[in-house]
This record gives C-alpha cells, sequence and structure tokens, in this order.
C-alpha cells in the first residue's frame, strides 16, 4: 500500500503569529514582509519553505492547507508526523491544540480528531476501526504519562519490527471525537496539576499526542495500521535541535539531534528519548511535516531569524 519513493524529505511550512496586545501596545515593529505563499523576508533576507502562512490565516485555513493531506495518508496505511518548532510564545500551542473546544479556534488536533471519524462513519461496515491514543511528556529526557500520573519515568523499546515505542504507556481506546477530547482535556489537566508554573514547564517539555489507527476489513480479511505522532516541542530558546538528513538510500532518514541550551538539563540529543522515539516516523516512507512558528516583533528578532534558519535546514 505504502508507496516508499513516495516522499523523502520532510515539508516545512512557516506560520507567523500577529502581534499580541503587549507588543501593539509597547509599539513593538512588525517585522516579516512576505513573499508569493513561500518566502517570508526579514530585514531584507529571505528564508524559503514549502509554504509561509501570513498572521491572518485562521485555524481552518491553517488545517486544510497542512494537515487535512496527512490524516489521509495516516488512513491509507502511511505513518505521519507534525511538529510545532519555535520560541516559547510562537503559536506552538495554538497551532497545534488552539482551543480544543472553540469550532473556530480549534488547532490542527481536534480538528484531525474529527476528520479521521468523519472518514470512519462514511465508510462502509465492512471496515472495521480500532482506534486508541497515547498522550506523554517528555522533561529533561524523562517521559511522562498524562493519562496516567503514576508513570513518571517510562522508557523507549523497540517492538520485533524494530519500531520504538514507549513502553507501558496509556493506550486509550476511543470510539467517538468526544471520547478523543476527554482523554486530552485529562492529560492537560494531569499536566498542570503535577506543576506549579505551566508556562516555565512547557517551555521546557515536548508534548506528544500519538493516534494509532487499525483497520480491518473482515471480509478481505486485510490490515493495515497507520499511526500519526502529534508534537508540541519545547521552546526553542531552551532546547536547540540540529536537524539533519542522513541520507543513506534508501531509505533516507531525518535524524533530529542537537543539544539543550540550558547545561543543567544536558541530553545528548543524538540519543535523546525524543529522537528515539521519532525514529521511525521522520522522512522515509512517512509523511512529516514540521511548522516553524514565528513572533512577528522586532522584539523577537534573533531568536526568529534562528528558528527560520533552522527551518530552512530542515529541507
Ligand atoms: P507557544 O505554545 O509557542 O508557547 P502559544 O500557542 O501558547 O505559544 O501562543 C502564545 C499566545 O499567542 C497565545 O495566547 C495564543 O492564543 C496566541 N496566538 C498564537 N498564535 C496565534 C495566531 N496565529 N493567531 C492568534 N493568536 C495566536
Ligand atoms: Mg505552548
Amino acid at each position: 500500500m505504502a508507496d516508499p519513493a513516495a516522499q523523502t524529505t520532510i515539508k516545512v511550512v512557516c506560520r507567523f503569529r500577529p502581534l499580541n496586545k503587549s507588543e501593539v501596545a509597547r509599539g513593538d515593529k512588525y517585522i516579516p514582509t512576505f513573499q508569493g505563499d513561500d518566502c517570508v523576508q526579514i530585514a531584507g533576507k529571505p528564508y524559503h519553505f514549502d509554504r509561509v502562512f501570513q498572521s491572518n490565516t485562521t485555524q481552518v485555513q491553517f488545517y486544510n492547507a497542512v494537515a487535512q493531506q496527512i490524516v489521509r495518508d495516516v488512513l491509507g496505511g502511511y505513518n505521519g508526523t507534525i511538529f510545532a518548532y519555535g520560541q516559547t510564545s510562537s503559536g506552538k500551542t495554538h497551532t497545534m491544540e488552539g482551543d480544543l473546544h472553540d469550532p473556530e479556534m480549534m488547532g490542527i488536533i481536534p480538528r484531525i480528531v474529527q476528520d479521521i471519524f468523519n472518514y470512519i462513519y462514511s465508510m462502509d461496515e465492512n471496515l472495521e476501526f480500532h482506534i486508541k491514543v497515547s498522550y506523554f511528556e517528555i522533561y529533561l529526557d524523562k517521559i511522562k504519562d498524562c493519562l496516567d500520573v503514576s508513570k513518571i519515568n517510562l522508557s523507549v523499546h523497540e517492538d520485533k519490527n524494530r519500531v520504538p515505542y514507549v513502553k507501558g504507556c496509556t493506550e486509550r481506546f476511543v470510539s467517538t471525537p468526544e471520547e478523543v477530547m476527554d482523554a486530552i482535556d485529562e492529560g492537560k489537566n494531569n499536566r498542570h496539576v503535577a506543576v506549579t508554573n505551566m508556562n516555565e514547564h512547557s517551555s521546557r517539555s515536548h508534548s506528544i499526542f500519538l493516534i494509532n489507527i487499525k483497520q480491518e476489513n473482515s471480509q478481505t480479511g486485510q490490515k493495515f495500521t497507520g499511526k500519526l505522532y502529534l508534537v508540541d516541542l519545547a521552546g526553542s530558546e531552551k532546547v536547540r535541535f540540529h536537524p539533519a538528513l542522513v541520507l543513506h538510500p534508501p531509505p533516507s532518514t531525518l535524524c533530529l539531534c542537537g543539544f539543550p541550551v540550558s547545561a543543567s538539563s544536558y541530553v545528548p540529543y543524538r540519543d535523546s528519548k525524543m529522537t528515539r522515539i521519532l525514529q521511525d516516523s521522520l522522512g522515509g516512507n512517512c509523511r512529516t511535516t514540521m511548522v516553524i512558528c514565528c513572533s512577528p516583533s522586532a522584539f523577537n528578532d534573533a531568536e526568529t531569524r534562528s528558528t527560520l534558519m533552522f527551518g530552512q535546514r530542515a529541507k
């Protein structure tokens, strides 16, 4: 079913948020200028991406342009990964989650969930779907299960096909979009309760939502699975990744390696849990999209340029 030659590189898109109230009040300059739909300039220097989304892009426009196709691919048996990368307050969580309960402001995760179930409801009865979700975070290279607060240091194992997975992580079977939203709410709640300063915590932790879809045709016996990783990365000012496209054809694999900025949390990223979990879900026979989130304020100029450079190198 999956065609290994179909996509060997990752797609990188860039999204600018609007200036926020305090930036406007402070009189911050709005620094990006846009050219066509794939280039943004900062102080005359152009940065090119597969697509660039300006500050007025709505949640539904972004979803349709960036995530919808991946959902179809995952339902077709591919694996997929969507990352949000950018400094704290650049719009990563807005892009990935948004407001889970506001149809207009929902980010890509709730829209993906709706789309998956709409697809299922439209299929004939011979097709059986088994959907399970996991939700965990990685903080200082420790994996915590957001759906079971007693699991605070899970490890990465490989299954018999050498596919990495988080051993012992809760896998919740879900049969309606509401059940998925409940799981997300529960996980977010657990994350909040566990820490005193959620903003500081979320800027240093990666949040990973995994959707696993198994399809089985009761008449033909045909089975396949697709899994989709939805990743809200730690703030880029806290954790520096170095993206390296390692070409050992075939297949080509993207590995995220790098180093954290803060010495207190040193982990060689080549060996980090994040890298290991996603090993099999980056590049190669996968649909991988990286969303580079940026602030438009002159105040964040330096970090925005380094974020844009990172995104360009990931291609
Ligand atoms: P991050 O997760 O990268 O730290 P957030 O997603 O929390 O950043 O965004 C910071 C603030 O900016 C939030 O209040 C969010 O609602 C707002 N915001 C982010 N992106 C947009 C956007 N594209 N349009 C409107 N508001 C946005
Ligand atoms: Mg966030």
